[in-house]
């Protein structure tokens, strides 16, 4: 669903690749995104209601198909000031707003019948290097693909962030941001050097700030709770500024693992989820170009599934390392692909997402594997007989 809404919005989308073409001389290039995306979209074309052909597509544009928003107006914003002036509008009409950015929302935050008007960031996707804040600028309703994309084409550096390309710059990199380069380069957040963020002020007027990690910035407790504090809290983020990019690496080896529930019996699960705790709790830090997914699904499903990334030299022998332990008194997986791929193929892949779920996601992070009890009671709910349950699914990524 969300990999075509770029393609809806053809002016923005046109404006970020004139900032790519021009990516070898970054002044020029910071310059002309500002101008050609201020103009890309007018207010008045921006104001999207039910009866614009637009609406559905855009008001239907969230991951998560459990939620259905029904705005009254979507805006369609091109530039800061329009979303100053949207704010303003849902301010003044008493609307309770919300913004979307990649529509990845595991909740109904954005679509919740509450809310009466969506500000729509999926034409602001410029990405330019920006000589004043020596930072790259990368607009809030860029993807992570488009971003990595052109960070790399135009300047060979990175954000590290999540695996999922079609997931928006703007409500992941407030959040966190975590994926297969972060185990070596830190989080999305740990880059961000600035953030422009449209607020409301108590005087209820709308207007844009920029707030930095410099420790001199009066603004900088805004900067912070963009570190972690997660998307939608704290105003409309339009752009952020990293610092500090890394190189991805050249390649990457690319994998999948599969093991049959099919003989999976419960203590040959409990063994291979326990191989796997204990396998990061040891050597997490030994392997920092090693990213894995390791998808417990239903047994109703065939099959568990392993699957990541792993660079450098040695890739090969660090997956079979990491293969053999996880098979320790289990056997190996029943089937095993991987493929060597130029590290921004693979970034555009990704995870390979599919569309159209409907779903209840609850995440955490661990400091521990899980304990035998609550392996035993993951193994319990994926192997329950339950027609009424058509999919489910552990994730545990590391
Ligand atoms: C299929 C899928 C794969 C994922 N993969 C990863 C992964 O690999 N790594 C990872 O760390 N996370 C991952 N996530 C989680 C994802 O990072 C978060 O759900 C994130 O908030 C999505 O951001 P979005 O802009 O795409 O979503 P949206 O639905 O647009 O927004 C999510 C939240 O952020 C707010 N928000 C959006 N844009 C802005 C903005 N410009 N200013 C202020 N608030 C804003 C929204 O109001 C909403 O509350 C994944 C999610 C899905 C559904």
């Amino acid at each position: 669903m969300g990999v075509h809404s770029r393609g809806k919005v053809p002016r923005g989308a046109a404006a970020g690749a004139g900032a790519l073409a021009a990516g070898t001389a970054p002044t020029t290039a910071a310059a002309a995104v500002a101008t050609t995306t201020e103009a890309a979209v007018g207010a008045p074309k921006g104001h999207i209601g039910p009866a614009d052909p637009r609406y559905a597509f855009l008001a239907g544009r969230g991951y998560n198909e459990r939620f259905i928003g029904s705005p009254d107006h979507i805006r369609l914003v091109g530039s800061t000031d329009d979303v100053v002036r949207a704010l303003n509008d849902a301010v003044r009409a008493g609307k309770r707003v919300a913004v979307r950015s990649g529509g990845h929302c595991f909740e109904d935050f954005v679509d919740d019948p509450a809310v009466r008007m969506v500000i729509d960031m999926s034409a602001m996707t410029a990405v330019y290097y920006d000589p004043a804040r020596r930072a790259f600028a990368v607009e809030a309703g860029a993807t992570l693909g488009e971003a990595y994309r052109r960070l790399f084409l135009g300047w060979g550096v990175t954000v590290p962030a999540g695996w999922c390309p079609e997931v928006g710059v703007g409500g992941h990199v407030a959040a966190g941001g975590y994926g297969p380069l972060c185990r070596r380069h830190g989080l999305a957040v740990d880059h961000v050097f600035a953030v422009e963020v449209v607020v409301v002020d108590r005087g209820g007027n709308a207007r844009s700030v920029v707030a930095t990690r410099e420790p001199a910035d009066t603004n900088r407790d805004l900067w912070w709770a963009h570190t972690g504090g997660g998307g939608g809290s704290f105003g409309v983020v339009t752009r952020y500024w990293f610092r500090d990019l890394p190189e991805p690496p050249a390649d990457v080896l690319s994998f999948t693992l599969q093991w049959s529930w099919e003989g999976l019996h419960e203590p040959a699960f409990t063994r291979l989820v326990h191989n796997h705790g204990r396998w990061f709790e040891r050597h997490g830090d030994r392997y920092p170009d090693l990213y894995t997914e390791f998808l417990l699904f239903r047994r109703q499903q065939g099959t568990i599934m392993l699957i990541g990334q792993v660079s450098g030299a040695d890739a090969e022998r660090v997956l079979d390392e990491h293969v053999a332990a996880l098979g320790d008194g289990v056997g190996g997986p029943t089937s095993r692909t991987q493929e060597r791929r130029p590290w921004l193929a693979a970034a555009l892949k990704g995870s390979e997402e599919t569309f159209g779920w409907r779903m209840k996601v609850k995440s955490g992070s661990l400091r521990r594997p899980f304990p035998a009890r609550q392996i035993a009671a993951a193994s319990r709910l994926l192997t329950k007989d339950a027609p009424d349950i058509v999919s489910g699914a552990v994730s545990l990524n590391s």
